[in-house]
């Protein structure tokens, strides 16, 4: 019996204690949701989607590999859709940059339902952007979050260049330039290319936070149930290059 809308439900999917007591504990509009509670009661759409956190990550580097070798596999859209019309189960999530040139479904040679792709320009992690993995992790159960960094941002390069000079951008892109500011200030002063380092030391920043974003994400790395990754997205291979 759902506490929250008093209805015969068993809750069979998901066994996680936290999952459990976020449904029985959230509001009555939370738990009756229909979306929600189809997803626990019933199995994979996509049952080769259910993987270990290693096998996850491995199946996006394999990908990558076919896509950089130019031998992408064709995609049925047709016959991809009736499955997932009552679900998804997205084996890995994907933090990217929201340039037009990353494409994370192509550049890891994925379908529809296999990748939970949240994207902002400079990939960081947002409050909005943390609340939608958790729902990627907490809800559908995606063991492998991939922040993608990529090289020549013009988010980072927009970002290193506002700092350094003590410029205001206009309108909005202030916003920007402060959620890449920490990585932008701690690579200052080191060897190399200041773009590229803060490129680098973002996706390692962000990486972090979602580690430790607790309760969900951090609960779910320590339970050894979600794995955090990052990488850099290079433009003229297409590989994508791990970093932890
Ligand atoms: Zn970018």
């Amino acid at each position: 019996m759902c506490e929250g809308c008093g209805k015969a439900v068993v809750h069979q999917f998901a066994e996680r204690r936290a999952f459990l007591k976020l449904i029985l504990t959230a509001p009555a509009g939370f738990a009756c949701n229909s979306y929600a509670v189809a997803q626990v009661n019933k199995v994979a759409p996509k049952p080769g989607n259910v993987l270990t956190l290693d096998a996850a990550l491995d199946r996006l580097m394999k990908g990558n590999a076919r896509y950089v070798e130019g031998v992408s596999r064709r995609h049925d859209f047709n016959h991809e859709r009736e499955p997932l019309r009552t679900g998804q189960n997205p084996f890995a999530a994907v933090l990217s940059c929201a340039d037009s040139r990353v494409a994370p479904e192509y550049c890891f040679d994925t379908a529809r339902g296999d990748v939970f792709v949240c994207r902002v320009a400079g990939n960081f992690a947002s409050d909005d952007i943390v609340a939608s993995l958790e729902y990627a992790v907490q809800v559908l159960n995606t063991p492998l979050i991939l922040v993608l960094g990529h090289d020549a941002c013009g988010a980072v390069d927009a970002a290193a260049k506002a700092i350094k000079d003590g410029t205001t951008l206009p309108g909005r892109l202030p916003a920007l330039v402060a959620a890449l500011s920490p990585a932008v200030k701690a690579v200052q002063g080191e060897p190399g290319d200041l773009v590229d380092n803060a490129i680098r030391r973002n996706v390692m920043v962000n990486v972090d936070k979602l580690k430790t974003a607790e309760p969900i994400l951090g609960m779910a790395v320590d339970d050894k149930k979600l794995r955090v990754v990052g990488g850099i997205y290079k433009l003229v291979s297409g590989q994508v290059e791990l970093l932890a």
